[in-house]
């Protein structure tokens, strides 16, 4: 197993400089098994059930890198480290903002989508889920303007369909149609708003996104707007 200084590892959690880690330490706001740990510059194993043996402050500390959030995106916020408005970080734990490896988002949704996103700060993870070999399996419920006219499947299925202003055709996508302005579309692509585009191309609107699934993990109908949760390592291996 790796090991790690303790201020090493709770700076790179975002708990502070190793000097605050230091203070704090010194002050008793640092226990391991439930016994003070005053010296952070000794080393500790980095596993998986730190936050079961390591309190800050009286709470268990974060996970350690390697983490995988499900977060319920709202309508309204924006899938960027960058842009000003309300980011999908920011309903995260501010403390997690300062995290190294940074914790980004496995792909992207639009402003005006809702749904299932997964964030993580592990890299190897996130190329592996984003990959277009892996054909992992983006489920959306798109509602529209203008009823669908029985022609859309087959042509999202013909592994032939050009979006505008692009030269690659798309993979082939299932569409499910749900009623007569409701659809559900599985895409194993992610290109940029690749499921209103292809609706826009059929001469129709896409007036309400949601994503609800991405490989074998489903939004849970208990996840409200804006929350979140961590995934277990069965939950992780659902995406493939
Ligand atoms: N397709 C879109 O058009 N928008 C999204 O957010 C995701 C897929």
């Amino acid at each position: 197993t790796p090991t790690s200084r303790v201020d090493k590892l709770l700076s790179s959690m975002g708990y502070g400089s190793r000097k605050e880690m230091a203070r704090l330490a010194m002050a008793g706001g640092i226990t391991l098994d439930a016994a003070p740990l005053l010296d952070v510059s000794g080393r500790i194993p980095v596993t998986p059930d730190l936050p079961e043996r390591m309190m800050i402050d009286g709470d268990p500390v974060d996970p350690i890198p390697g983490m995988v959030i499900l977060l319920n995106k709202p309508l309204g916020v924006t899938c960027s480290h960058k842009e000003v408005g309300k980011l999908v970080y920011d309903l995260l734990p501010t403390r997690w903002r300062r995290r190294n490896p940074a914790i980004s988002t496995i792909g992207r949704l639009d402003k005006q989508t809702s749904g299932l996103l997964l964030l993580t700060d592990d890299g190897d993870l996130l190329h592996r889920v984003i990959s277009p070999k892996r054909h992992v399996k983006k489920i959306y419920r798109a509602k529209l303007a203008r009823p669908l006219d029985g022609s859309e499947g087959e042509l999202f299925a013909s592994g032939r369909m050009m979006l505008e202003g692009e030269d690659k055709p798309l993979a082939p996508a299932e569409l499910e149609v749900v009623s007569e302005t409701e659809a559900l579309l599985s895409v194993t692509e992610g290109r940029y708003h690749q499921v209103r585009r292809m609706f826009a191309a059929t001469g129709n609107h896409v007036e309400d996104l949601h994503r609800e699934r991405m490989g074998g993990l489903t939004l849970p109908d208990s996840l409200a707007p804006g929350q979140w949760k961590l995934l277990s390592e069965d939950e992780i291996a659902m995406i493939f």
